[in-house]
């Protein structure tokens, strides 16, 4: 047997999509992507004391919205957690995100893989906040921050560790971008990050069913790049499973330019966030009159509409792609 096929690579994906909505997350500062640097900031957006959050309708439908077309289980209660951290693009100290009462449940993402009709079960999909922007000028002493993207709303799509190739990676990814395109709550541009991925790898001796040891790949930010980082992480993996070494769990950053990634830090875990129930935010109640009429609202899936294609309309898989793809 080969390296390659003596292992089982398995993968979890941890997707972020922007929301198209018109305001952020917890205030009235705009979500537009872009604009001169600290521009559509408000004193929410700064973590200026007294200002308090109020959380965006719009972004609360698109999330049923995807979690609807998604077939998850849909909270009618969850909570809304600050996720505690220190870093200078999150001026508040903590993102609000939503721990373990998440909107939405279970679900899955159904693509095509070569001939094969494929489905990855998920986690969860849950609400949280984007963060702010670093930028670094040439010379290495200066950073700048841009908090225009700070508060934007985010959907979190998190799979279960059950996808097994970087090409069915890639494939599930895309299903994700076409199916918020269709539903129309996110352009899904993976360039302008609006869509980005977080790749969990690990490998483990084809047959096991215990799940082996993983790494966290981050910073893949183009569409081209998602299956060749994770295959790289593959191989890297088999590389010193194979000379007696073992893979320790750490986040790792994808460096396009070179084609390789470099450790970035241990991972850490749930409690060193310190999650807690925003105080400044109430429950979130879905109302069931509220979450049936966006049931009844939603248009079909591109998989609805291929199948009607392909088995009431007769056409090709090829035609059907073609006609799904945007
Ligand atoms: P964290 O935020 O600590 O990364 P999450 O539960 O949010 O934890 O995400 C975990 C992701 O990692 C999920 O997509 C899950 O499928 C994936 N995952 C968990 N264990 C493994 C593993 N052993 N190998 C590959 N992917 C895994
Ligand atoms: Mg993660």
């Amino acid at each position: 047997m080969t390296a390659a096929t003596e292992f089982e690579p398995v993968i979890g994906l941890e997707v972020h999509v922007q929301l198209a909505t018109q305001s952020k997350a917890f205030c009235g500062a705009r979500a537009e992507f872009g604009g001169p640097p600290n521009t559509h900031i408000d004193p929410y957006t700064l973590g200026l004391p007294g200002a308090l959050p109020v959380l965006n309708h719009r972004a609360v439908e698109f999330a049923l919205r995807m979690g609807l077309a998604c077939g998850c289980d849909i909270a009618l209660r969850s909570e809304l957690s600050r996720k505690h951290y220190f870093y200078p693009d999150s001026p508040k100290g903590y993102q609000i995100s939503q721990f373990d009462r998440p909107i939405c449940e279970n679900g899955h993402i159904e693509f095509v893989l070569g001939s094969e009709r494929r489905q990855v079960r998920l986690l969860r999909i849950h609400i949280e906040e984007d963060a702010g922007k670093n930028l670094h000028l040439a010379g290495g002493r200066t950073s700048l921050l841009d908090f225009n993207r700070a508060g934007v709303p985010l959907i979190e799509v998190v799979s279960q560790p059950e996808i097994r190739s970087a090409e069915e990676a890639g494939e599930y990814l895309r299903a994700i971008r076409q199916l918020v395109r269709f539903l129309g709550i996110s352009d899904g541009n993976m360039e302008a990050g609006s869509l980005r991925c977080d790749a969990n790898v690990s490998i483990r001796p084809r047959g096991s069913t215990q799940l082996g040891q993983r790494t966290e790949l981050k910073n893949i930010n183009s569409f081209k790049y998602v299956q060749k980082a994770i295959e790289h992480e593959i191989l890297r993996q088999i590389d010193i499973v194979q000379s007696g070494g073992r893979i320790v769990m750490e986040t790792r950053g994808w460096d396009a330019a070179r084609g390789t990634s470099r450790s970035q830090r241990q991972k850490e875990h749930a409690h060193d966030y310190r999650y807690l129930p925003d105080p400044d935010l109430p429950p979130l109640v879905v109302d069931k009159t509220w979450l049936a009429s966006n049931a009844a609202a939603l248009p079909k899936t591109p998989m609805q509409r291929r199948d009607h294609y392909l088995f009431r309309l007769g056409l090709t898989p090829y035609d059907a792609s073609v006609l799904t793809a945007e």
